[in-house]
């Protein structure tokens, strides 16, 4: 199985490269204090001081050291959860701005991000006939309106087989630890303070009018309500060496999401999931790799490619489940001036970044039919 650390918290495949430190900024007062330096802290950060507020960031590690760091790297439009459940859930109506509305954000998202992301599209397969059932009826419920979505029987490129996927051409790869990284800049262009390696023990500490809470998965203790709502759940990857051949164009998820995969522009696979293996011990923040499911990543690495590839990299991470599989986003009710923007299911770099963004808009006053979809008081019973 070569030689990988099981139990220690090694650095993500992404955060793997040089990066400039970030101005700290100023100290003292400021009229908004984020806790979280992941992509939903840096988006909202920027839209805020864009929008004329002084903005300090916090977070107990370093920039994009979370789960911004430490995911699979898919840029996906839409929510965590299938379009045509979402449309029975959430409403035919609600269910459709939200797909435009994350669609609308990929967009600009690759406007900013450069070279952290390629529009590569994705592909959605069924491992059984019965998912196969399940994903056709997504396929008909996103071409009825009016979605970008191809279907494809025909997966000469993969072993095991599979029963038919959907191709998504809106979606693409991120290399999200690069791209929370450039966003800071960004935000500290406009005058945006950092706080790094600092762990923020209560809010009541902050020296902020107002409290963005962006913490995901990872933010145990900061208040009650959330620690009932906000289900930490861990995810792991691995990243293998330089691969010669070309085997998958962009990237790949089967089994609801639960195993994922993509192959870097160097020819690496980053593959991750497996959490169904060991389901209850993945319902945990403790960010550790485990040997079961390392296990599991790496007998489905020889699956796909016919041998065990050298692994370099192998990580854990946690995010944030909610009941409902969408996130929270807008005021904490009961504690006033204080807002948040987390729980995305395993599904934030696109959702996350609007997210923030979302936050910011309602702080500054901005109206939003979103707002009422996210709220948090449909989750949170106020303390
Ligand atoms: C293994 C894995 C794979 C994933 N794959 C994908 C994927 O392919 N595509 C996708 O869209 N999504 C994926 N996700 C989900 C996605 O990564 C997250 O939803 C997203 O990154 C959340 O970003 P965030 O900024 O809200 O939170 P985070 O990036 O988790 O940032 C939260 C920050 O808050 C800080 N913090 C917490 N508590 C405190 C405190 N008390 N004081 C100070 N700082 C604090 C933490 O240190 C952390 O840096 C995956 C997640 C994991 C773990």
């Amino acid at each position: 199985m070569g030689s990988h650390s099981i139990g220690s918290v090694d650095t993500p495949f992404w955060l793997d490269e040089p990066t400039r430190p970030v101005d700290s900024g100023s100290k003292g007062q400021v009229d908004v204090a984020i806790i979280g330096a992941g992509i939903t802290g840096m988006s909202c950060a920027l839209a805020l001081a864009r929008g004329g507020l002084r903005v300090r960031v916090h977070d107990a590690r370093g920039i994009a050291e979370g789960a911004s760091g430490r995911n699979g790297g898919f840029a996906l439009r839409g929510g965590a959860a299938r379009y045509d459940v979402a449309r029975e859930t959430y409403g035919a109506e609600a269910a459709k701005q939200l797909w435009r509305r994350t669609e609308a954000a990929l967009d600009r998202l690759e406007a900013i991000a450069g070279d952290a992301f390629r529009r590569t599209g994705s592909l959605r397969l069924a491992a059984d006939d019965e998912e196969r059932y399940e994903i056709r009826l997504e396929y008909e419920a996103l071409h009825e309106d009016g979605f970008a979505a191809e279907w494809r029987d025909e997966l000469p490129h993969l072993r095991p087989e599979f029963r038919g996927a959907i191709f998504h051409p809106p979606d693409g790869s991120l290399q999200p630890g690069r791209f929370v990284r450039h966003l800071a800049e960004l935000a500290a262009a406009e005058g945006v303070a950092f706080r790094e390696h600092e762990r923020v023990g209560s809010l009541d500490e902050l020296e902020a009018e107002q409290i963005v809470i962006a913490t995901d998965g990872s933010g145990r203790g900061l208040l009650p309500e959330l620690d009932d709502a906000l289900w930490p759940a861990r995810g792991q990857v691995v990243t293998t060496e330089p691969l010669n051949e070309r085997l998958f164009e962009c990237p790949h998820y089967a089994r609801h999401g639960f195993d994922y995969w993509q192959q870097l522009t160097d020819g690496r696979i980053v593959l991750g999931g497996f959490r169904d293996f060991s389901i209850l011990t993945e319902m945990t923040d403790e960010e550790t790799t485990t040997e079961p499911i390392q296990g599991a990543l790496d007998a489905f690495l020889v699956e796909i490619l016919g041998y065990m590839p050298e692994v370099t990299h192998r990580w854990a991470g946690i995010f944030g489940l909610t009941q409902d599989l969408l996130p929270l986003v807008g005021r904490v009710p009961g504690h006033d001036g204080t807002w948040m923007a987390a729980g995305y299911s395993g599904h934030g770099n696109v959702l996350g970044f609007m997210c923030g963004e979302l936050v910011a808009a309602a702080m500054l006053g901005e109206d939003d039919a979103l707002l009422e979809l996210f709220s948090p008081s449909r989750l949170l019973v106020s303390g």
